[in-house]
């Protein structure tokens, strides 16, 4: 962790050269533990390719009302990209209160123009009616459009990161959200529910990038198991070198994710070094987590092994820090009251009890929420991940809680040793998978 944290690899920036020496050193430490190489070309790092790609021309949408002229409002004027989960979109305006009591229902492809009394629930209320099928949602702008304005105005708007192999992050919600100026927002009074709303950008040549993970593999020893991996993960990259705060550019991420980093390695080391185990163990230390869950859902669609022979995955999160809202040294899992696994884990002595702040939304806030998506029973062990230092240059070591840490890594030793020897069956509850 000192090495992880320290500042000679400058902040392990997401898909940077100092991401892949974190990789590389979380390697060394794999093999020397007597872990198997689950990377690429036999070695411990799987490569990932990422296509960048963003737009060649500033943003602009299209009105067509049935019947009367066409408008078009241009990114910086009418409004600007909040969040482009999608690289275009067309369907019919649908104009949605947010304080209705019951949800609306959505035409199919909606553009919602989202109104409420309060502009704190804009941006919540656009990814819950993107899981209600909005393709788009226009937002009244909000304060922080409008801190924003002048940037979010003159840059070119990225499109979301594909993964070679297809597709985007699991993280990413398929969505666009734009906030309309207030000019924008008197204008569609008298823009009719139905009307056609269009966003066909033209798009610059692709950049091609790199993000690197650290992969592992202990193979279980019970050929009935063989297929009942389980998979323990956390993120190596952090921010990297950025806006300096009191001097300091570096953003060490300490608790942000050497702390997790290191319990995956602590966890590699007993498991290595014991008898092999009943199931398949798998370790991941995920690059690009901090882009977006970019490494993990390379890896998700590049497995060492089948998806399917997953049964379960924990992430290891930010446990460098005591939360003061549970009992001291236990950690949370997000997601809790989802499947059977943080339960039975709670009663082979793990030190984990619910994640004490659901509104947060942590359950869909780390690598995790990708495996999630594809039906593996994955959750993350975490502790404390809203302190004052949270993304910021101070996470370094020196606001480490290590007692806490070293105690909440042991009291997962046990747990994990018994899961993993285990034939118990991780499943989601009765509608609680994501
Ligand atoms: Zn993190």
């Amino acid at each position: 962790m000192d090495f992880l944290a320290s500042d000679s690899l400058r902040g392990r920036g997401s898909g940077t050269q100092d991401e892949l020496i974190a990789a590389t050193y979380v390697a060394s430490q794999l093999e020397q533990y007597g872990v198997e190489p689950a990377g690429d070309n036999g070695t411990y790092i799987q490569r990932g390719t990422l296509v960048h790609r963003k737009l060649a021309a500033p943003a602009t949408l299209s009105l067509h009302p049935s019947g009367s002229q066409e408008a078009t409002w241009t990114q910086g004027k009418e409004f600007v990209p909040v969040y482009l989960g999608r690289d275009s979109f067309s369907g019919p305006l649908q104009k949605v209160r947010f304080d209705e009591k019951n949800k609306p229902k959505l035409q199919p492809n909606a553009v919602v123009f989202l109104t409420s009394k309060n502009e704190n629930e804009y941006r919540r209320a656009a990814f819950e009616l993107a899981d209600e099928g909005a393709v788009a949602v226009l937002i009244p702008e909000d304060q922080r459009a409008r801190d924003r304005w002048q940037s979010l105005s003159e840059k070119l708007p990225d499109l979301p990161t594909e993964i070679e192999g297809g597709g985007t992050s699991g993280m990413t919600t398929q969505v666009a959200v734009f906030a309309l100026s207030q000019e924008a927002v008197k204008a569609m009074e008298q823009i009719p529910d139905g009307t056609t709303v269009s966003f066909e950008p033209q798009v610059a040549p692709a950049e091609k990038t790199y993000t690197w993970n650290a992969l592992g593999i202990i193979r279980g020893r019970d050929p009935g198991l063989s297929r009942a991996a389980i998979l323990l993960s956390a993120h190596l990259d952090h921010l990297g070198v950025g806006k300096p705060v009191n001097g300091d550019s570096i953003y060490n991420g300490a608790d942000d994710d050497a702390s997790g980093t290191t319990a995956v390695l602590e966890l590699a080391r007993v498991l290595g070094s014991g008898p092999k185990p009943r199931r398949t163990v798998l370790f991941a230390l995920f690059g690009s987590e901090e882009a977006g869950g970019l490494g993990s859902s390379y890896f998700l669609q590049h497995p060492p092994v089948p998806l399917k022979d997953i049964a379960a995955n924990l992430e290891f999160e930010m446990i460098g820090r005591a939360d003061p809202k549970v009992p001291r040294e236990a950690n949370w899992l997000t997601g809790w009251e989802r499947s059977n696994l943080g339960p039975v884990l709670a009663e082979h002595g793990a030190n984990l009890v619910g994640d004490p702040r659901p509104d947060e939304g942590f359950f869909a806030r780390s690598d995790n929420i990708v495996l999630a998506k594809k039906g593996v029973v994955a959750q993350t062990v975490s502790s404390f991940a809203v302190h004052k230092d949270y993304h910021q240059p101070s996470d370094d070591l020196a606001h480490i809680d290590f007692v806490h840490m070293d105690r909440a890594i042991g009291s997962m030793l046990k747990p994990v040793l018994w899961l993993v020897n285990s034939d118990f069956s991780p499943k989601w509850k009765e509608g609680k998978q994501p």
